[in-house]
């Protein structure tokens, strides 16, 4: 391989990563994506904003019609709505998922944001799914305590007052929820890197998936 085919072949990649909730993924993923000069897409963000469409209509995020209609009417300036990292929109974005058609709806817009110039993704399906011949998929993973603690943390340095067990709650229960569903339940893909980060602090982790990713692109390190 040539010099540049080789950094064709870095620059116009597709890189999966999935895990569970605050597993790490999403500032991994951000960084791989400024490291290789690829864009970033963080897939969770889509759910998301589909749920708070729902919610913020006053509707149920449980209910396949209107999670469905929100997720084909998704428009740009939905990504920006106020409260999509709040805890209800936590607990709908995982609702809306296991809803066929909203998957459907959404899966077009990730797979042309992809195609385009290659693209780091992060979410629970994108190895599996989504770009299920992508040449890297990291499944990035940390232990239940370990991803609960981060959680509650960071609510807490937003200035929420809950408590560490209600977090831990909630977390299972979504992971429980995205793990179970019929429709591209969170799972590692076959060829998927596992990559746990429990013992990892954030830079240590990200030296570690910058290491897997040149090793499995061939780039030199
Ligand atoms: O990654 P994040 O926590 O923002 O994702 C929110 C929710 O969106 C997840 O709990 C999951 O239900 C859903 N999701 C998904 N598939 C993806 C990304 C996110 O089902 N690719």
């Amino acid at each position: 391989m040539t010099a540049t085919e080789t950094l064709t072949a870095g620059t116009r990649a597709i890189i999966a990563v999935d895990g569970p909730a605050a597993a790490g993924k999403g500032t991994l993923a951000r960084r791989l994506a400024a490291a290789l000069d690829l864009p970033y897409l963080d897939t969770g963000l889509l759910y998301r904003a589909t749920a708070r469409r729902v919610i913020d209509g006053g509707g149920d995020p449980g209910d396949a019609v209107a999670a469905e209609a929100a997720a084909r009417a998704l428009e740009p300036g939905d990504l920006g709505r106020a409260g999509l990292r709040a805890p209800d929109t936590d607990t709908g974005a995982s609702k809306v998922a296991a809803i066929p058609g909203v998957r459907a709806a959404l899966l077009d817009f990730q797979r042309q944001f992809g195609r385009a110039n290659g693209a780091v993704l992060d979410g629970r399906d994108i190895g599996t799914v989504v770009f299920p011949d992508a040449p890297v998929k990291l499944f990035v993973t940390a232990s239940p305590e370990a991803r609960a603690e981060r959680r509650w943390k960071e609510r807490q340095a937003r200035g929420e007052d809950v408590s560490l067990e209600a977090v831990t709650a909630e977390m299972a229960a979504r992971d429980a929820r995205d793990a179970s569903r019929d429709t591209a339940p969170m799972k590692p893909a076959g060829d998927a890197i596992l990559l746990d980060t429990t013992a990892l602090d954030a830079e240590a982790a990200y030296a570690e998936a910058l290491r897997l990713v040149r090793q499995r692109l061939g780039l030199a390190s």
